[in-house]
């Protein structure tokens, strides 16, 4: 493929991160009401108060095989797994209605599966994949959500899954100019920011839980990374990787029928857990919100302290989201997320105590400045 040179700006984050920091700067009323427009959409978005719309999407296909095993081609796999699936949740699920990208051996342009995303408003994207490595010896199932990546594997993930966009036509334009083999196309999504990353996290986790439990799949975890496909969804989305072709035993076990019937009622079980939890915490969120809050106070999740200023990509923190610190009495203090309500924080604590900090709490600060629950309680 030939050499693009350009950048992509994410285009509402970056707008968003602007227009927040011309609001801190001049007061532009024209900034605060662009904010102001976007977190109400934001807030609407979020109040969908039920899961109805899932698109499944089987990885590649026709002029794309994508990975290659030895005895097997990733888009056949894909494709039974997600045909699979989707008939899990037509059948238990008759409330929800499931869209596939493809439903045979066809090429579908990364851009068009976002775009059929979109336009039937889907409430969560699930793209299926299978894994390779030079090596035969890696094996195991990972979900990625869209964001930037930590380590060179999961980077190496993202290039490997965006090279798809070497068979389209056009591929310079579509995607203004990025090149999915150069590294540095990718620092674009440092400001990466997801209104969905929450709810994406969410599910990735149940899938992986439910591959490891129920399938007994080795858990290679949740991850981020850039990918394309997820890029362009306007809503939340999972890549799951559902393990190794180029490791014997896997590639035995994706290309046989149990196999592909283990994996699609694992993602099946872990969507319906997702939607259920959804649903129900959405009620809780729903209800709070009606109360007035104060735009002064910020509520975050508290899960870590340190003597030392650790580094916000350090490994310990890959597991949440949305990470900052704060300092206090000689402290450094991590924490995850950040709401307007505390109703939103408990539902986020949740998450991240699901994540392994058991003893993490919720925070809450005025103008930046860290007080005490009971305080902010006491200025409603
Ligand atoms: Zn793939």
């Amino acid at each position: 493929m030939q050499t693009i040179k350009g950048t992509i700006h994410c285009k509402y984050n970056s707008n968003f991160i602007q227009s927040i920091k011309m609001w801190k700067l001049g007061g532009n009323i024209f900034a605060l009401l662009f904010v102001m427009i976007f977190l109400s959409s934001q807030a609407l978005a979020q109040k969908g108060s039920r899961i109805t719309t899932v698109v499944i999407d089987a990885g590649h296909g026709g002029k794309d095989p994508g990975a290659m095993g030895k005895h097997s081609k990733e888009k056949d796999i894909t494709l039974a797994v997600a045909l699979k699936t989707g008939q899990y949740i037509e059948k238990y699920l008759p409330d929800v209605k499931v869209i596939y990208t493809r439903k045979d051996d066809r090429f579908v342009p990364l851009y068009k599966r976002a775009e059929i995303a979109n336009k039937n408003k889907a409430d969560f994207f699930i793209s299926i994949h299978c894994n390779a490595n030079k090596s035969s010896g890696p094996f195991g199932a990972e979900t990625y959500v869209m964001g930037l990546h930590k380590s060179k594997a999961n980077l190496d993930v993202a290039m490997m899954e965006n090279a798809s966009i070497m068979f389209e036509d056009n591929a310079g334009t579509t995607y203004d100019g990025f090149d999915p083999s150069l590294p540095q196309s990718y620092i674009q999504f440092t400001l990466f920011q997801s209104e969905y990353l929450d709810q994406s996290l969410q599910l990735a986790y149940d899938i992986q839980r439910q591959f490891k439990d129920r399938v007994g799949r080795r858990d290679r975890g949740v991850h981020q990374a850039g990918f394309l496909v997820l890029w362009k969804t306007a809503m939340p989305g999972v890549l799951v990787e559902l393990g190794y072709l180029s490791n014997p035993t896997e590639e035995k076990f994706l290309l046989s029928e149990k196999g592909q019937v283990y994996l699609a009622s694992a993602i099946y079980r872990a969507f319906k857990e997702y939607k259920q939890e959804f649903e129900k915490q959405n009620k809780v969120v729903a209800k709070a919100e009606t109360k007035t809050t104060r735009p002064d106070l910020k509520y975050r999740v508290q899960f870590y302290t340190n003597k030392k200023n650790i580094p916000l990509t350090n490994r310990r923190f890959k597991k949440v989201s949305d990470v900052q610190v704060y300092q206090q009495n000689g402290m450094y203090k991590y924490t995850s997320g950040e709401f307007s309500t505390p109703d939103s924080a408990n539902v986020h604590l949740k998450t991240v105590k699901k994540a392994g900090f058991k003893d993490a709490f919720v925070v809450v600060f005025k103008e930046g400045k860290r007080i005490t629950l009971k305080e902010a309680k006491q200025l409603k």
